[in-house]
């Protein structure tokens, strides 16, 4: 018997996992570990955690309608998998890779807990478009891309020459087991776990969830991928796919989302460079040592945590900063150019270590990763491979001014604001908490200084 854990991969079309069950040609017992270090301080009630658990209640549904076995287990993961082995004859342990400091901690325990049991574990790699390992190998470079375009270039080249298919095993094909009932009873997710999961999959209305996931594609694809290159930034008309959700729980493969993307005329390599942004950071989270340590990497003990409230409730007085916090607030969402002016202007003008945002954003964003995260406040205050650079300070009322020139999005967020002209509408009020010009010129001094702190250490070793 196989056991095969879900994590960052909540879909049943598309995975190596499946892939590799099928030709071993054994049966499979299919779990979805609730860790409650993930999900403690009510994370269930943030954004991020609902957009988690609708994925998991999606997936649910799906299991239930082919008459397939999926359980939902709350534990701590080694715990957990421990009960598993001993309880049932397995085999060997599947699952698809992630690599976070977390994540990699967990799965070292797993490690440790197959080998004394003499289990197999195999992980697989499915989160990116470019095989990551392959891609290394291939380059040839002894060192790691640090820059976008020279990555993107190679990375256009791999994927043209060596991108591999989609797998192709599906669930039906899988003889998946029951649980050991007493397990299912020592790891319950708590009852109100439990009744969210049971409301979100009573309101799931469509008899084929995957198939509506399968038309928001193609819907962005055949009516806004054309002007992409131009409405993406322009967030009042939302014209990007927002298929981050999706991307980041895994209900759609990027595999399947590239394939897509390939079928059709016109521009496609706008959206396929946002794509490689994707793979391209985390690429950087598995080989810059650094990537989720720069926070001790600089001395940043110059810069302050006195704004970081304020920033957060959107009371800050920079309209389009306050309309953005409130957007995010209420709804978890907020367009890509709007997280770099609110991230640029934390960090920046309001001297906030970035730590700090990125904490609010893990909480807030429905579409959260841990990695994309990360690289973003990375690259908004200057540090990390290929950051803006410390003297770029964004003027969150020009951007306003060139990303919504007719205030659509202010009026939306702000209505209080919405009796103002065009011009006047963008800017900074009167009560504003920072003047944007000397706080501009004091976040270039200070990163300036910040970054000449970088404390030395090599670039790791390849994978
Ligand atoms: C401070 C900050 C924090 C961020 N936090 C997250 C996060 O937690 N989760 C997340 O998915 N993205 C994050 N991003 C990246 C980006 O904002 C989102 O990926 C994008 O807004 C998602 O919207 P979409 O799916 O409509 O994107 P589209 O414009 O339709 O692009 C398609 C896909 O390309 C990738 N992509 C697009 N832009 C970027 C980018 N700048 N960097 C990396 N990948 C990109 C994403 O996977 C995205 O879903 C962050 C950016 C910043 C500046």
């Amino acid at each position: 018997m196989i056991l095969f854990i879900h994590r960052k991969d909540l879909r049943i079309h598309n995975l190596p996992a499946l892939d590799a069950i099928r030709s071993a040609q054994c049966s499979s017992l299919h779990v979805l570990i609730l860790d409650p270090f993930l999900l403690r301080n009510e994370r269930n009630l943030e954004h991020s955690g609902v957009n988690f658990l609708q994925h998991v209640a999606r997936l649910q549904k799906q299991y239930s309608r082919l008459g397939k076995q999926l359980h939902i287990m709350y534990g701590e993961p080694a715990v957990v998998v421990n009960q598993l082995l001993l309880k049932h004859p397995i085999q060997e342990i599947l699952y698809h890779a992630d690599y976070t400091p977390y994540a990699l901690k967990r799965d070292l325990e797993l490690q440790k807990l197959a080998d004394s049991l003499k289990v197999k574990l195999t992980s697989y790699d499915e989160a990116t478009l470019a095989d990551l390992q392959d891609f290394v190998d291939w380059s040839g470079r002894t060192e790691p891309y640090k820059v976008f375009t020279p990555f993107y270039r190679r990375w256009r080249t791999y994927i043209n020459e060596r991108f591999r298919p989609s797998y192709s095993a599906t669930l039906e094909e899988l003889e998946t087991v029951e649980l050991a009932p007493d397990l299912l009873e020592s790891f319950l997710p708590p009852e109100e776990i439990n009744k969210q999961l049971e409301d979100m999959r009573n309101s799931l209305e469509a008899d084929d969830e995957y198939g509506v996931l399968m038309h928001t594609l193609d819907h962005f694809l055949s009516e806004r991928l054309n002007g992409y290159s131009i409405s993406h930034d322009q967030y009042a008309k939302e014209g990007t796919s927002r298929i981050s959700h999706h991307l980041n729980a895994g209900s759609l493969s990027v595999r399947t989302i590239y394939e897509q993307l390939m079928s059709m005329d016109g521009d496609t390599e706008t959206w396929l460079r946002q794509l490689a942004w994707r793979d391209f950071y985390i690429y950087q989270a598995r080989l810059d040592p650094n990537f989720f340590r720069y926070e001790n990497v600089f001395d940043q003990s110059e810069l302050s945590t006195e704004h970081f409230q304020v920033w957060a409730e959107g009371c800050t007085g920079v309209p389009i900063i306050d309309a953005a916090m409130r957007q995010l607030n209420q709804t978890g969402w907020m367009p890509n150019r709007l997280r770099m002016i609110t991230a640029m202007f934390l960090t920046k003008n309001l001297g906030c270590p970035f730590i700090y945002g990125e904490r609010y954003f893990r909480l807030k964003l429905s579409d959260y990763d841990n990695v994309l995260n990360r690289g973003g406040w990375l690259w908004s205050s200057s540090l990390g491979f290929d950051a803006s650079p410390y003297f770029r300070v964004m003027n969150p009322v020009t951007q306003s001014q060139t990303h919504d020139p007719d205030g659509t999005y202010l009026r939306r967020w702000m209505p209080e604001l919405a009796h103002l002209s065009n011009k006047e509408i963008h800017l900074a009020r009167p009560e504003a908490i920072v003047d944007l010009k000397s706080s501009r010129a004091l976040a270039i001094e200070t990163y300036g200084r910040i970054l000449k702190t970088k404390e030395t250490k090599k670039i790791g070793a390849f994978l």
